[in-house]
């Protein structure tokens, strides 16, 4: 299981505001977007104890 964390670094929007990402194919942040018209990237991350998990298969 994948486990996506993501935050808008202008307005702080983010993961805990809907739960999921809504589209993966496009990472922007939906409120800056909506009410000020910028399309601005959100900062995306896998949960740490996921990496850890993976980097820890890798060197297995
Ligand atoms: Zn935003």
């Amino acid at each position: 299981m994948l486990i996506f964390r993501f935050q808008c670094p202008e307005c702080g929007f983010g993961d805990r505001e809907v739960g999921h990402l809504t589209d993966e194919g496009e990472i922007h942040c939906i409120v800056c977007l909506e009410e000020q018209g910028r399309r601005i990237r959100l900062r995306c991350w896998e949960e740490p104890e996921q990496a850890r998990l993976r980097l820890a298969a890798e060197a297995a």
